[in-house]
């Protein structure tokens, strides 16, 4: 299957390369027909530059000092080049590729050979389809947050009102978008009733980190089961989709509690966790179940990686699916 995707994907980058051609190709037409000088000076540059390669390869008596003629003129008609379309007012990166990923050109490869994150991100939004996501992150992101939809009166005997409680939660979830790069073993545990904001601010975290060019796996975690299965007990092909899982920069695992859970869930469960927090790659993990719920469906080892390792933080108020705003 990730066989079939890594096809589809190299295929979507040519056309994506063809595509930054043409229209580069065409912005030069442009170019061309309004300042002609430009397009004297480009073959004069290319002709200049075929000379080098001629000389390197045939030699000739002096070639440094021959060489360094020509190096000179090319400097000129840059030069000259340069000045022609600032007096044009055409900027100089308009007759630039305009490539969608400036780290690999479209390639989906850097130059020592390893995939571009671009690349990871594409296999893991096919693979774990999360082709979707992107429509619900231009909605849902920390420019969207509404606080003034949380109540500011006091809630079932809380501390907090709902209000104070998610600006709280706001700084810790900016504080963790601001310092993820650093190794501070951040990780994440979103615990709280349905529809009090946990799947919001998980996808406002997402949504900045990919926006940061960092990789994010998000997925339900009864999708995730279901792919673990699938990849574990029908289909060996599937490594790279798996070993996604434990190298993205980040696993968001939604709504803990809806999978099924048995023998096979809890150690894929444990040893994902587990290994994420030795190589210090963080996690966000969310959950309508209470800590005590946590504690008596999931080992022990889990549960006492969710709260030691993680930075538990309770979402309470009035259910705010119904607002339609959340
Ligand atoms: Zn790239």
């Amino acid at each position: 299957m990730m066989q079939s995707f890594t096809h589809e994907i190299l295929r979507d980058y040519e056309e994506k390369r063809n595509r930054a051609r043409r229209q580069r190709e065409d912005r030069l037409q442009e170019v061309y027909d309004k300042v002609p000088k430009i397009r004297e000076i480009d073959e004069k540059l290319q002709k200049t530059g075929l000379t080098i390669s001629r000389m390197l390869i045939q030699g000739v008596d002096d070639p440094e000092k021959a060489i360094e003629n020509l190096e000179q003129k090319l400097d000129r008609l840059k030069q000259e080049r340069a000045i022609l379309l600032t007096e044009n007012n055409i900027p100089l990166q308009y007759l630039e590729y305009d490539f969608s990923c400036v780290n690999c050109n479209d390639t989906g490869f850097l130059p020592n050979g390893q995939k571009c994150g671009c690349f990871k991100q594409q296999l893991i939004t096919k693979g774990y389809s999360m082709s979707n996501l992107s429509n619900i992150l231009e909605k849902e992101n920390f420019q969207s947050f509404n606080l003034d939809i949380f109540s500011d009166e006091p809630f079932d005997g809380q501390p907090l009102t709902p209000k104070q409680n998610m600006m709280n939660i706001l700084n810790v979830c900016e504080g963790f978008v601001f310092n993820f790069d650093e190794n501070s073993k951040d990780n994440l545990l979103f615990y709280g009733e349905t529809g009090t904001g946990k799947t919001f601010l998980a996808n406002c975290i997402a949504k900045s980190l990919l926006d940061r060019e960092k990789i994010v796996i998000y997925q339900t975690a009864f999708k995730l089961l279901e792919i673990l299965e699938e990849i574990r007990f029908k289909n060996s092909d599937n490594r790279e989709k798996y070993n996604l899982l434990f190298e993205t920069d980040l696993l968001i695992i939604d709504d803990l509690g809806t999978e099924m859970t048995n023998t096979f869930t809890n150690s894929e469960l444990f040893n994902i966790i587990n290994s994420r927090l030795l190589s210090g790659k963080k996690t966000i993990i969310s959950t309508n179940l209470s800590p005590k719920e946590i504690m008596d469906r999931y080992d022990d080892r889990i549960f006492s990686r969710l709260f030691s390792k993680f930075t538990a933080l309770h979402f309470f108020g009035r259910d705010l699916r119904w607002e339609r705003i959340i």
